[in-house]
Parts: structure tokens; sequence; C-alpha cells
């Protein structure tokens, strides 16, 4: 399965948190490499949405839809630092 980049669900993170998110500071709870949502590596082909840390592959974010709702698991993140809104 073919990698993407977080570019990749950014209308769907926008979606989930309300706001624009690619350029959010994600912090990988497994090894603390750091850097934007849009850097992670994702994975759209299993049956939800997989972001994985683009240095040791550990999964940082789940999304997956049941029932009409969006489940969102961030156990992989240590910290989301997420842009002020106005
Ligand atoms: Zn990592």
């Amino acid at each position: 399965m073919e990698a993407l980049d977080g570019n990749a669900i950014g209308g769907m993170l926008y979606h989930v948190f309300g706001g624009e998110m690619t350029m959010a500071q994600a912090e990988c709870g497994c090894c603390g490499a750091r850097g934007p949502l849009a850097e992670c590596e994702v994975y759209l082909g299993g049956p939800g949405v997989v972001v994985r840390c683009r240095v040791c592959y550990e999964i940082v974010m789940v999304f997956v839809e049941v029932r009409e709702m969006i489940c969102v698991d961030l156990g992989g993140l240590s910290e989301l630092e997420l842009p002020a809104w106005r």
C-alpha cells in the first residue's frame, strides 16, 4: 500500500477539527519526532485512515467512520499544537 502525505486528508482534518490542520505541529509519542501533519504518512486503503510517523512509522492517528460518525484516535501523539483561530 502506497503512503500519501498529510495533505491527502486536509479536507477530512478540516471537517474533524473545524479548521486548517495540515500545518499543525504533531509530536510522535513513540520517537518524539515533530513536524507538520502535512509531512506524516497517510494510508487510505484500510477500513479507516491511518496516519503514521514519517520517522519511526508508528501509528499516530486513526480515523474510522462508523454509522455516520467519525471516531478519532490520537493516542499515538504526545502533542498536537493547533494554530490559533480568530
Ligand atoms: Zn515516530
